[in-house]
């Protein structure tokens, strides 16, 4: 299986070619399909697996198929990651491939001014790759709803729980639209993360690497 296989456009092809990204890894192998078909996703997989682009690439294409939702307000994407390292590897991983359509990526994590971030999401933006107490933070302080998400990732959700994010991730689920798709990634599979599965995705594919 190759990138070109999955029906990108020669925009982001030329991105994933600048990225130095030859062929898909095992979990985009198997991932990318799935999401793209607009299926929702549960991915056993570690860092280092690829999962990032697996779960970027097909929000940017969901996206980009809603021409008139682009031009509303408040995020259409949301990653949420359960730290601000993590946060800052998909906001970088996620900048440069949306760097061909003028998408706006903003930075709900701590570690930056949240004056500034609170500034960009209120401006408008596109996705938001965010921590969840932050994410809350800024959506209290009216910077934007989640009213308008419709691609929503989880990512390293058993070290989000292990951290006692529970009740924010209960709480953005619970402000996102139903009718989204959601992506959920995780190296373990311990029962509460099996629970929020139950909870928030739809009839989830669910691969393993
Ligand atoms: P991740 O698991 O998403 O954190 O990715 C781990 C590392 O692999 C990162 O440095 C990525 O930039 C890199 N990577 C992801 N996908 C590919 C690919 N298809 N080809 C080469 N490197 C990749």
């Amino acid at each position: 299986r190759s990138f070109a296989q999955c029906g990108f456009d020669a925009d982001l092809m030329a991105a994933i070619k600048k990225h130095g990204y030859e062929k898909p890894t095992p979990i985009q192998c198997q991932a990318l399909p799935v999401a793209l078909s607009g299926r929702d996703v549960l991915g056993i997989a570690k860092t280092g697996s690829g999962k990032t682009a697996a779960f970027v690439l097909p929000m940017l294409v969901h996206i980009m198929d809603q021409p008139e939702l682009a031009k509303g307000e408040g995020p259409i994407g949301l990653l949420v990651a359960p730290t601000r390292e993590l946060a800052e590897q998909i906001h970088k991983e996620t900048r440069r491939f949306s760097k061909p359509y003028g998408l706006r990526v903003a930075a709900a994590f701590g570690g930056l001014s949240k004056y500034e971030q609170f500034k960009a999401l209120k401006g408008g933006s596109e996705v938001a790759v965010a921590t969840p107490g932050r994410m809350i933070d800024l959506v209290k302080m009216k910077a934007c709803s989640c009213a308008r998400v419709t691609y929503l990732v989880f990512d390293e959700a058993d070290r989000m729980f292990d951290m006692g994010f529970e009740p924010q991730v209960r709480s953005l689920l619970g402000q996102v639209r139903p009718d989204r798709q959601t992506l959920l990634f995780s190296a373990t599979m311990p029962r509460k993360v099996e629970a929020l599965v139950a909870d928030a995705l739809a009839s989830p594919v669910r691969i393993t690497v």
